[in-house]
């Protein structure tokens, strides 16, 4: 049965106790940033450079919302950690379209340190792009440690250790629908694959 409480049904490893995004907030979050891509790029063709794998949530449901002609390509950027420090990261652009003279759009599941967004930026700009603009789904107030900011920001959220919507604790709950604080005590029923 595809109930909306289906989730506590298949996945038990966890419970999320705090809701901080809900599915209908998420919705109307996707849909202010398709406008506002819409009003930026109007009927340009775009390349929307998709970070995996936690943007990919965010990628499918706002590609929905576009009407300019739409390319989409992946990148990987991966640290070496599970849990919820960052790491030193390592880039993987083997998937990734020709972006030369492309108006490129890229997005990421959350912006914290802005580690991530700066060095992948940085890639894609070495392949010739006409424009890279950024947009994240969440961004964590007071965390990063770099001058950028993304261009396009779908939430605010304070500094603490969210799930779901694509984002994951050990490559878990990126499939809940909404956005939930991970806290410690959520962990005991943590159950690692
Ligand atoms: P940054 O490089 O900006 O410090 O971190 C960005 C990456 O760290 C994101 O792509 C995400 O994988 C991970 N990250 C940062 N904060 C969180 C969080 O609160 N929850 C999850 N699940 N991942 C996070
Ligand atoms: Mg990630």
């Amino acid at each position: 049965m595809l109930g909306r409480n289906r989730f506590s049904e298949t996945q038990p490893t966890v419970e999320i106790l705090k809701i901080l995004i809900n599915e209908t907030q998420i919705g109307l979050g996707i849909d202010r940033l398709a406008a506002q891509l819409k009003e930026h790029y109007k009927d340009q063709p775009l390349t929307i450079v998709s970070i995996m794998t936690g943007s990919l949530v965010m990628l499918a449901d706002l590609i929905r919302l576009l009407e300019m002609p739409v390319r989409i390509s992946l990148i990987q950027a991966t640290s070496y950690r599970g849990g919820t420090k960052s790491g030193d990261l390592i880039i993987h652009d083997h998937m990734m379209l020709d972006i030369k003279d492309r108006d490129v759009l890229l997005i990421d599941d959350i912006f914290d340190t802005g580690k991530t967004l700066v060095q992948v930026t940085k890639r894609l700009n070495d392949m010739g792009p006409k424009s890279i603009k950024t947009a994240v789904f969440l961004n964590k107030q007071g965390q990063s440690t770099v001058t950028a900011v993304p261009d396009f920001v779908v939430f605010e959220i304070p500094n603490e250790f969210v799930v779901g919507y694509g984002l994951d604790y050990e490559d878990l709950y990126r499939n809940m629908p909404y956005v939930g604080v991970l806290e410690e005590s959520d962990l005991k029923n943590h159950v690692a694959t």
